[in-house]
């Protein structure tokens, strides 16, 4: 073979290679150094901002129900969903776990423009997992975890669009839930194999909506979305429901240049809040959270353990996130 033609095989099989190699490498030849806004009238998303409401969270210590931390955050998300001049309604309840184990909750919800009935709801869930059951090291697996990411990361970046929504009328109805026990579901030593037991809050809203028969155009769930290394494949259950809401999200975040982390492919389907959400009030609903399938469980290798600290969030993440929700909001 000719030198020459070699070379020319060589630079073919490397262009191929490189060109299928997934939307990770395309989108970072593709993405622009500022992220391009294509409507004037949504707000810019200040990820410091949001930085500082995960930090916040994770300075209580673990949001466990039934904890002073739990508490004192949830005190802390009130007196700031007020401050950003949400309606708050605050769901208190006793809700039953796994074990039997009565926790104390509330669903923290802040509602702007009450009375328009063109609603869009965005939520994450605001407790912490009281197991780090997926340390491989089993004498941890009672061990609270900070929950930076699983937690913090997506009311933090709701705290921001709140914030946002209070400086620019959306001119819509936006509501905001942080919804209260997701994470205490059922651990693996446990074994009791009961259904439904994580969700416990979304599962309580979904039956008591804090507004009688409410209604949303569609919703957003947040979980996950701060990690340095963060990737949102369009999750299962989403594209079943909600497909339509998917794609247009998805390719948002492509135009505003966040392709790197909004990647154009389906993952895995996960049951998280949305599906509650979806099955007691029928509102289709966008699952936006990390997911990967290099981990060895679905999700960042830090899901679940004591490594899900501050360490691992990134303002830049949370801006993806953020900002592409705002662009939902204002730009529909
Ligand atoms: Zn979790």
């Amino acid at each position: 073979m000719h030198p020459m033609t070699i070379l020319s095989v060589i630079l073919a099989f490397c262009l191929l290679s490189c060109g299928g190699k997934g939307n990770k490498e395309e989108a970072k030849s593709t993405t622009p150094a500022q992220p391009v806004i294509s409507s004037t009238a949504t707000p810019e998303f200040n990820a410091d901002s949001a930085y500082h409401f995960v930090a916040r969270q994770v300075d209580f210590g673990p949001r466990v129900p039934n904890t002073t931390a739990h508490k004192a955050c949830g005190d802390y998300l009130i007196a700031e969903l007020t401050r950003f001049g949400a309606q708050l309604y605050v769901q208190e309840t006793t809700l039953t776990a796994y074990n039997g184990d009565r926790l104390e909750s509330r669903n923290i919800i802040g509602a702007y423009n009450p009375e328009n009935p063109k609603r869009i709801l965005l939520f994450a869930h605001w407790d912490t997992r009281p197991y780090a059951d997926q340390e491989t090291d089993a004498t941890k697996h009672h061990t609270p975890i900070d929950g930076a990411d699983d937690g913090a990361s997506g009311v933090g970046a709701l705290l921001e669009i709140a914030r946002q929504i209070n400086q620019n009328d959306p001119g819509i109805g936006i509501d905001i839930i942080f919804f209260d026990a997701e994470d205490y579901g059922e651990p693996a030593f446990a074994r009791t194999a009961k259904p439904d037991t994580w969700c416990l809050g979304s599962q309580f809203w979904a039956k008591n909506p804090h507004v009688k028969n409410y209604r949303a155009e569609y919703g957003i769930l947040l979980d996950m979305v701060g990690h340095k290394e963060a990737t949102f494949y369009k999750e299962g259950y989403s594209m079943q429901y909600a497909a339509p809401m998917v794609e247009k999200i998805w390719n948002k975040a492509r135009e505003m240049g966040y392709g790197r982390f909004f990647i154009q492919a389906t993952g895995g389907s996960y049951v998280d809040d949305h599906i509650y959400v979806k099955q007691g009030r029928n509102i289709p609903c966008v699952d936006i959270i990390y997911t990967s399938t290099e981990s060895r469980n679905g999700f960042g290798d830090h899901w679940h353990t004591l490594n899900d600290t501050m360490d691992n969030i990134e303002p830049a993440t949370l801006k993806a996130a953020g900002q592409t929700v705002l662009e939902m909001i204002y730009n529909r």
